[in-house]
C-alpha cells in the first residue's frame, strides 16, 4: 500500500452537498470508521449521474443534508471487518441500493429495489464524491478484473438502472432509446450483443450523440420528435423529459412497452387512448436489486460493454454536473479523487 492509499492521517477531502440551489463544497472531514458489516473503501473513481443533478435541485430529496453524493463508486478495500477480510486489497463496487430492511414483503418477494426502507447511496447515506467512503459490504459488487476502475464507475448506475430497464421491455427485437447518455450508451452495447436492433433519439441536432449512438452498432439515430423507421417492439425512455413519453409510445408497435427510466422526469402531456391501445405499456423502473447488479456485471465482460469516460478531479464535481447538465460530453463524467 502506498501512503495515498493509507488512511493514517485521519481526513479526507469531500465534496459536500448543503441545500438546493448552493454548490458542492470541498472540505476536509474525518476518514469515517466502518461499523461491523461495512468495509472501508479508498475510493478510485466515481461516475456522476443524472440523479446527482435532480438532487442538487432538490427534484429528489436529500432529508439530512449536508451530505456526499455519488453511487457510483468504485474502491479499493482498506478493512473488512467482520463482514469480509478476504475482501481487503480487492476492488468493490457501490451502488445507489445502500441498504435494504430485509424483511418487508418486497425485500422477501425479490424486489429489494421497492423497499420503503431502502436507503440510497449519495442521498440517505454518504456517498462517493470523496477519497474514503464505507459501505455495507452485502450492497457492493466484486469489479470484473477487465475493467479499469474509471472505466468501471460507470456500470455502477448507468449501466446497472440500464440493465434493469432493458429486461423490462421483455424480449424486443426492435428498441428505441430516447436521450443517448451514459445509460444508453452501455445498455446499447448489450441489447445489440443480444440482437436487438437498436434506434436512437436524441435531441434535436445533437450530432454527437447521434454518432455516438452509431459507431456503437445503433442502426439508426436521429431527433426524438422524428417518427420511428419502424414500429418498435419497446422504447427507453432515459432522458427526465415528459414529452418523450407520448412520442415513444406512438413508435410502439402493438403490444409495445415503453420503460421510463429515470428516477425523475417533467409531466407527461396528455395523449389520445388510441396510442395505448392495443395493450401497449409505459412503466417505470425504480432503483435496483442485487441481483440486477450481479447479472450486469457477470454479462458487462462478455459484451464486452466499453464505456465512454471523462475524467475530473474530485474538486470539479460541481463542473461536471454542469456538463452533464449542458450535455457538453458524450458518455460519462468519472471523478477522480
Ligand atoms: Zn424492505
Ligand atoms: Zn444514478
Amino acid at each position: 500500500m502506498d501512503r495515498a492509499q493509507t488512511p493514517a492521517a485521519g481526513t479526507m477531502r469531500a465534496m459536500i452537498f448543503e441545500g438546493v440551489g448552493r454548490p458542492l463544497r470541498e472540505v476536509s472531514r474525518p476518514i469515517p470508521a466502518p461499523d461491523a458489516g461495512q468495509l472501508l473503501l479508498r475510493v478510485q473513481a466515481c461516475a456522476v449521474c443524472r440523479t446527482d443533478l435532480h438532487l442538487i435541485d432538490g427534484e429528489v430529496e436529500i432529508a439530512e443534508p449536508p451530505r456526499i453524493l455519488g453511487h457510483q463508486i468504485v474502491g479499493t478495500v482498506l478493512e473488512g471487518g467482520a463482514a469480509g477480510p478476504d475482501l481487503v486489497g480487492g476492488r468493490v463496487g457501490v451502488p445507489w441500493l445502500g441498504w435494504t430492511c430485509g424483511e418487508c414483503e418486497y425485500c422477501t418477494s425479490g424486489r429489494e429495489n421497492l423497499c420503503p426502507r431502502a436507503r440510497f447511496t449519495g442521498c440517505d447515506i454518504d456517498g462517493g464524491m470523496a477519497e474514503y467512503t464505507v459501505a455495507d459490504a452485502r450492497f457492493c459488487f466484486p469489479i470484473p478484473p477487465a475493467y479499469p476502475s474509471e472505466q468501471a464507475a460507470p456500470l455502477l448506475c448507468a449501466g446497472l438502472i440500464g440493465y434493469r430497464a432493458l429486461r423490462m421491455c421483455g424480449e424486443p427485437r426492435t428498441l428505441g432509446l430516447y436521450g443517448f447518455g451514459a445509460a444508453a450508451g452501455i445498455i446499447a452495447q448489450v441489447a445489440i450483443a443480444q440482437g436487438i436492433r437498436v434506434f436512437a433519439f436524441t435531441r434535436s441536432g445533437d450530432a454527437e450523440a447521434q454518432e455516438f449512438a452509431t459507431a456503437l452498432g445503433a442502426e439508426w439515430a436521429g431527433a426524438s420528435e422524428q417518427p420511428a423507421p419502424e414500429p418498435l417492439s419497446a422504447a427507453i425512455v432515459f432522458a427526465p423529459v415528459g414529452e418523450l413519453v407520448p412520442l415513444a409510445l406512438r413508435a410502439l408497435a402493438p403490444g409495445g412497452t415503453v420503460v421510463c427510466g429515470g428516477i425523475h422526469m417533467s409531466d407527461i402531456p396528455s395523449f389520445p387512448y388510441r396510442d395505448l391501445w392495443e395493450e401497449r405499456v409505459i412503466r417505470s423502473v425504480a432503483n435496483l436489486t442485487r441481483a440486477d447488479g450481479h447479472e450486469m456485471l457477470a454479462l458487462a465482460p462478455q459484451v464486452p460493454v466499453r464505456t465512454r469516460v471523462n475524467p475530473y478531479p474530485l474538486q470539479d464535481a460541481g463542473r461536471a454536473l454542469e456538463d452533464l447538465r449542458e450535455g457538453r460530453f458524450t458518455g460519462s463524467a468519472v471523478l477522480i479523487p
